[in-house]
């Protein structure tokens, strides 16, 4: 595999776009009530590759919602700070081939399947170190801002919507409450998963942070090494089997890259030592994946021949 990022690209990501705009199909989520107020034809294709520069076309600028794309990044912080042993403890890396807000846990462990989805995530957000709450939401704050290279802020009408309709992710964290696989109160763990979830980013910061990844951890933007490469190969790995959720399988038969959705319609893609891709497009399937997102993604993935298992 062996991706060719030349003058070109521009205009394939140009055209790529104009072909993609015709996409319909989907549409945004609004179970998270906030989330459904989006302009559905909002559409945005980034690609940041390991020196740094960024392709872009379309709505790359605009905010969104973070939503479940934090999920990787926080599952990679957690390995950081605590060791693969402890984080094991607590969440495994088995795909569910189930919804990500599935209500489910290993019967063996009594653990969440993986990070990716709500479960394994929530179970992950208990281990951000800090004394208070507020020290917590300033890890966080630091972490995501390390990796866009640039501060970033939430949401706070979009905290507040998911806060007040999360009941599913409240019976989620009671549930492993009960099983001891969170030990704090689980209204301040959900509190700080429902931030996280809404930390504002741009298609472009995103595919900035999935570039840190591709770079072995270190943001090619600013040089700060995020995450030691161990672990990027941990995160990418998860990625690889459960970014997707129940779609996760197809994905990577036919994109054949670490990705990663989240229900505000975003993707990103990892091709390591190359780049990190995002497309943003708010409409979603019933397995929460944005639409024109996996379209973008396999006509990248086949036109720069970025399957991971290409032999050409
Ligand atoms: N905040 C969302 C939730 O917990 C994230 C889900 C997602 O992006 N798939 O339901």
């Amino acid at each position: 595999a062996k991706a060719e990022l030349t003058a070109p690209v521009e205009a394939f990501l140009a055209d790529l776009h104009a072909r993609v705009s015709k996409v319909t199909g989907g549409s945004p989520a609004d179970y998270i009530p906030e989330l459904g107020k989006v302009d559905p034809s909002l559409f945005g294709i980034a690609i940041a590759t390991v020196d740094g520069q960024i392709y872009e076309v379309g709505d790359t600028d605009v905010p969104f919602t973070i939503q479940s794309v934090s999920k990787p990044f926080m599952y990679g912080h957690a390995l950081q700070r605590h060791g693969r042993p402890t984080v094991l403890k607590h969440v495994g890396v088995e795909p569910t081939g189930e919804a990500f807000n599935s209500i489910v846990l290993d019967e063996v462990a009594n653990r969440p399947f993986n990070p990716m989805v709500n479960a394994g995530a929530i179970a992950v957000a208990e281990m951000m170190p800090g004394d208070t709450q507020e020290q917590r939401i300033g890890n966080m704050l630091d972490l995501f801002s390390s990796l866009a290279g640039r501060r970033l802020g939430i949401d706070e009408a979009v905290f507040r919507s998911e806060l007040e309709t999360g009941h599913r992710n409240r019976a989620i964290a009671y549930m492993m409450l009960n099983t001891a696989m969170i030990e704090r109160d689980p209204n301040e763990v959900l509190d700080l998963y429902f931030r996280q979830c809404s930390v504002n980013v741009s298609c472009c910061d995103l595919a900035i942070m999935a570039a840190t990844l591709a770079n072995d951890g270190t943001n090619p933007l600013t040089g700060k090494a995020v995450f030691d490469a161990q672990y990027v190969r941990d995160m990418l790995t998860v990625m690889n089997s459960c970014g997707m959720y129940d779609y996760a399988g197809e994905w990577a038969y036919e994109v054949g890259m670490p990705a990663k959705s989240g229900v505000s319609g975003c993707i990103i893609a990892v091709m390591p030592g190359q780049i990190g891709i995002c497309v943003y497009s708010p409409p979603i399937d019933t397995q929460g994946n944005s639409v024109r997102g996996i379209r973008v993604c396999q006509e990248i993935s086949s036109e720069f021949e970025l399957h991971a298992f290409n032999n050409r």
